[in-house]
């Protein structure tokens, strides 16, 4: 299977390529030619792909009639998504043998049928069946001549590939990783995957997975983000540049007057999201969520309690009714994570939780026996003679 990663540019990606070698930069490009698809999806995007993922009659890599397809998944960043960027990759791939232009002879020579399995590509193979004492012949491929009933000899084998046919090759690739594509999103190089003699060359597929961005969060062409603002601002207002957008552009943002802003109020930057992907100037909008930042401690020493108090909406009385009995408790401070994993869970996630651990965890502890073919147990197939 080809194979591909991409030009170390800068010195980051060569550390990283340096502790880790080729696969950490691309986990997955470096798949054998036994890694199928699946294999490599499950591999780098983790569960398994028949989730979302049909690799039907079409899957890439068991496509008859072309070369072996070459799936690559490919990192990106919201920041390559929104931008858009060309990526050079180094790839590896089998070419048809250029010398010998796909037959593996020397010059004229012509292969000879093969001593093996007499031209036939195949030979009997004795095989057991029913029992012990009985055999019958079935045909295997012949692995002296790969099947194809001739055999090169030795000295007649083109010197480029050694008889191979194929030869592998190193070249160089770019993609284009344009504005507002998504997470999944294949890139097709249509015929750049191994070449086989007499077969059109296979393609080669990337898949983007987006890494997750540490500000900023993807739900269609739209973008949410957490701004945090001081106690003062909730209050009083603000006009400042509040984050810095993805193109790296500051957005500037000016709270209408007289407006308190509470913790988790949310507004909306129109046009301000992820481009649409093939209409790159029309935009998705930017979800703002607002944290609020509460003094400190330190700041509590430096004013006059008594002047903040005055200006500040009156405090609580007690509970309304007044209950009867009150006891005196305790301020002590708590990590509220703690409490939470030493609870068991049974609020709103209770029937996430609760009924799959009273049952058994996994989904596969339900799997029917029933499925399981148990003929092999028994020494013999179904093909067996009832008597
Ligand atoms: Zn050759
Ligand atoms: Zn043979």
């Amino acid at each position: 299977m080809a194979a591909a990663y991409e030009v170390l540019v800068d010195e980051e990606k060569r550390s990283i390529y340096d502790m880790h070698g080729k696969d950490g930069l691309s986990r997955g490009g470096r798949g054998g030619p036994d890694m199928d698809a699946a294999d490599i999806f499950a591999q780098f995007f983790g569960g398994h792909p028949s989730f979302g993922f049909d690799f039907g009659p079409d899957a890439p890599g068991n496509r008859r009639g072309t070369g072996q397809d070459s799936i690559i998944p490919h990192e990106v960043t919201l920041e390559d998504l929104y931008n858009g960027k060309s990526v050079k990759m180094n790839m590896e791939k089998e070419v048809v043998c250029t010398v010998c232009k796909g037959s593996g002879a020397r010059g004229n020579a012509k292969p000879k049928p093969c001593s093996t399995c007499d031209g036939a590509g195949s030979t009997h193979v004795k095989t057991r069946v029913c029992s012990d004492s009985a055999y019958g012949l079935s045909r295997a491929r012949c692995t002296d001549c790969g099947g194809s009933g001739q055999r090169l000899k030795e000295k007649e084998r083109c010197k480029k590939c050694k008889g191979e046919k194929t030869i592998h090759e190193k070249t160089r690739q770019e993609i284009f990783i344009e504005k507002g594509m998504t997470d999944r999103q294949r890139i097709v190089l249509a015929g750049a995957g191994d070449q086989e003699p007499g077969l059109p060359a296979g393609d080669v597929i990337f898949i983007l997975k987006t890494n997750p961005h540490e500000s900023f969060e993807r739900s269609g062409n739209d973008l949410l983000t957490h701004v945090t603002i001081t106690l003062s601002e909730a209050l009083l207002g603000f006009s400042r540049i509040i984050l810095t957008h993805l193109d790296g552009r500051g957005i500037s943002l000016t709270s209408p007057r007289g407006k308190i802003i509470k913790p988790q109020d949310s507004i909306v930057i129109r046009g301000e999201g992820m481009p649409v992907y093939k209409h790159p100037q029309e935009k998705g909008d930017l979800y703002v969520i607002f944290d609020i930042e509460m003094p400190d401690q330190e700041w509590l020493r430096t004013v006059d309690v008594k002047s903040v108090e005055a200006i500040l909406p009156p405090k609580r009385q007690n509970v309304d009714p007044l209950p009867e009995i009150v006891d005196e408790a305790d301020f002590e401070e708590s990590d509220i994570v703690d409490v939470r994993a030493r609870s068991v869970p049974h609020s709103h996630n209770f029937f996430d939780h609760g009924f799959s651990s009273q049952f058994g965890d996994d989904e596969d502890d339900w799997e029917d026996d029933d499925d399981d073919d148990d003929d092999d147990h028994y020494g013999h197939g179904p093909d067996c003679p009832t008597q």
